[in-house]
């Protein structure tokens, strides 16, 4: 049944697959706990020897069908939700980085997901090395140190809108004996499956499109199953030596390839941080995957759309959109991305900082907001925003024009969002 399965089908149908007489929809297990008959059924699951709920901190069911829906969307063989996708990347690097060890990142990331890497997780003794997505193959050989542990970066970069060439850092990942963690979010699995194209890992922010309505915010991971970390023990002891809070389990042992990274993550992390998603907005989650094939296509013909209007206009000093013939990344999104990418647009206005404010005042339909990947189409101007410190010089050295402004792409009619835009444009 399983088997050859559409991804369309499984945003429907994945995960959850109820018996005779049970509930047709997901049901919300709202209970932080879970009633046994001994206690030596308890201590089986204490001791990781029996599979069950005991503490909604660590697993509850409506979390675990829906984390099994985007475990089979990305083509893995585990997978957990998280309270956030900043959790998410939080776990998906701490589960094998330790103090001490180092990562190599894109620095085409999230803001959030730099600050995470840059400032707190470098107090907590792990070190980074950011990389340009243009770097060169010799700038990428010495990115690696002996205590490297993984490498990261996103499909779609949040906001600088750059493709990630997956194939490329997959295959340097693994000549250095660690895996590929891919954050997912902007493109989701029904455009590109980081896990075809050799990551190992793959990460959410679920608050994006898979939510897709700005109700809940959270986090997924999943694991490919793929990365043999027995191979190199002395890099993951965590993985493949005892774990003393568990009776000496070793997780790539007792669990295999598939089972182990997400089993330490829920037994360690979720235990000792708690980051979980609450079983109500993993409920609302599921909502948002039932539709997210139908969305992410209209999504994507917006951001089509505006994009070329924008194109074509010569009050707009430039578009980065990767479905645009023009982009820099357009090659790669021919590859990774063929049938879309997401909603989301960047462009400038001529006239610059000023221009962008009044451009933004003047839009009716596209509201001002910190958000994007929403059903609604929302917008933001970095430099009176996100980065409203800086000067125009450090904008620029930033990689964020005066002029740039990021528009989220939502499910309305396209001719109404250009028709937004002209008439913003206009009014300046
Ligand atoms: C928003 C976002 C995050 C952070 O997710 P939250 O759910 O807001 O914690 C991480 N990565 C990407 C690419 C994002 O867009």
């Amino acid at each position: 049944m399983k088997k050859k399965q559409r991804i369309e089908t499984t945003c429907v149908q994945g995960g959850y697959h109820p018996g005779n007489g049970e509930p047709r929809q997901v049901p919300i297990i709202q209970s932080t706990t879970f009633k046994y008959n001994s206690s030596a059924d308890m201590g089986k699951l204490f001791d990781l020897e029996a599979s069950g709920y005991f503490y909604t901190r660590l697993q509850n069911p409506t979390n675990d069908y829906v984390a099994a829906k985007i475990c089979e969307l990305e083509g893995g063989t585990a997978a957990m939700l998280t309270s956030s996708g900043q959790a998410a990347n939080f776990y998906a690097v701490f589960n094998i980085a330790n103090c001490g060890d180092h990562v190599v990142s894109l620095s085409a990331i999230y803001g959030g997901t730099f600050n995470l890497f840059s400032v707190t997780m470098k107090k907590m003794g792990i070190d980074f090395t950011f990389l340009s997505p243009d770097c060169t193959d010799e700038e990428l050989e010495a990115a690696f140190r002996p205590n490297t542990k993984a490498v990261f970066g996103e499909t779609i970069a949040n906001p600088a809108l750059r493709v990630l060439d997956i194939e490329r850092f997959a295959k340097a990942a693994h000549k250095h004996g660690v895996p590929l963690i891919v954050d997912n979010t902007f493109a989701t699995p029904v455009n590109c499956r980081p896990i075809e194209w050799g990551a190992d890992i793959v990460t959410h922010s679920t608050t994006k499109y898979m939510d897709g309505h700005g109700a809940g915010v959270g986090g997924c991971i999943v694991d490919s199953g793929k990365f043999d970390w027995t191979k190199y023990p002395e890099k993951f002891p965590g993985l493949c030596t005892p774990d003393e809070s568990y009776h000496g389990v070793v997780y790539t042992e007792r669990f295999g390839l598939g089972g182990a990274f997400i089993t330490k993550a829920t037994a360690q992390l979720m235990r000792d941080f708690g980051s979980i998603q609450s079983p109500q907005n993993a409920y609302l989650l599921n909502l948002g995957l039932e539709s997210l094939h139908v969305r992410m296509a209209r999504h994507c013909e917006n951001g089509q759309a505006v994009a070329e209007f924008l194109a074509g206009d010569d009050r707009i000093s430039f578009v980065t959109y990767c479905g645009l013939p023009g982009d820099r990344d357009h090659a790669l999104a021919e590859k990774y991305l063929p049938n879309g990418s997401c909603g989301v647009v960047s462009f400038g206005i001529k006239g610059g900082r000023a221009a962008a404010e009044k451009f933004m005042g003047n839009l009716k339909l596209a509201a001002i907001e910190t958000h994007v990947a929403d059903a609604r189409t929302c917008c933001l101007h970095p430099a009176s925003a996100t980065h409203r410190q800086m000067s125009d010089a450090e904008l620029v050295a930033a990689g964020v024009s005066p002029d740039l402004v990021r528009f989220s792409c939502g499910l309305e009619n396209k001719e109404d969002l250009i028709d937004d835009i002209k008439q913003a444009l206009d009014a300046i």
